[in-house]
């Protein structure tokens, strides 16, 4: 939740409904960032605009159970402006100033405006340049692609492709390793005994799906 902080991005709660219906709804007008409207739309003018009234009523359908049920995104649901703006732009740009010795005009801007611009753009990649360009190993009917650009600035969220065709796969991503440090985050965590119960597809599966429905290349 603190981590989540520091990016200074909506509400978890809005986070997950978002997300959820992202992949339930996906291409279509219920999609919240449907990338259909155009690359603008699904980067960040969803953020900018209504939401189109189909997300609303699908966005109520979703099950948040998990969510409300517990106690720390509830918090951060409660606490939300004070967190975000101490773990995103206070904290940040003291420990700047104070522990590495900046003077306050440059804390200011490479905390509070270039880490958080680019945080915010590399994190909307993935509904953009993921939805619009790369190859489709897994299911060559949807527009979610593998953009090994968008892994490298988005830390491995980028094989989109992967993603859409086995969303309840922890990685994210086919290969563990390969330009996705979220999954040694995660597995970090399944060390300490905080993630638990991660889901991955076989590899028969994974070979079956896409010789079935990739786009096959010679
Ligand atoms: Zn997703
Ligand atoms: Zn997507």
């Amino acid at each position: 939740m603190i981590a989540f902080s520091v990016s200074g991005q909506n509400s978890i709660y809005d986070w997950v409904r978002d997300h959820r219906i992202h992949h339930k709804m996906s291409e279509t007008s219920a999609d919240p960032h449907d990338a259909n409207r155009g690359f603008f739309f699904s980067h960040v003018g969803w953020l900018m605009m209504k939401k189109h009234p189909r997300v609303i009523i699908e966005g109520k359908k979703i099950d948040m159970s998990d969510v409300t049920d517990d106690p720390i995104a509830m918090f951060h649901m409660k606490y939300f402006w004070i967190l975000k703006l101490l773990c995103c732009f206070v904290l940040p740009t003291l420990t700047t100033v104070y522990v590495f010795d900046e003077t306050w005009a440059r804390a200011v801007l490479a905390q509070c405006f270039m880490r958080y611009l680019l945080n915010l753009h590399f994190t909307w990649s993935v509904n953009s340049f993921a939805h619009l360009w790369g190859h489709k190993p897994y299911d060559k009917n949807i527009m979610p692609s593998e953009n090994w650009g968008v892994s490298i600035v988005a830390m491995g969220e980028g094989w989109h492709n992967f993603h859409h065709t086995f969303p309840w796969d922890y990685k994210a991503a086919e290969m563990s390793y390969l330009i996705n440090p979220t999954t040694f985050f995660i597995d970090f965590f399944g060390l300490l005994g905080w993630a638990y119960d991660m889901k991955e597809a076989s590899p028969n599966l994974i070979e079956a799906v896409s010789k079935r429905r990739g786009q096959q290349h010679k």
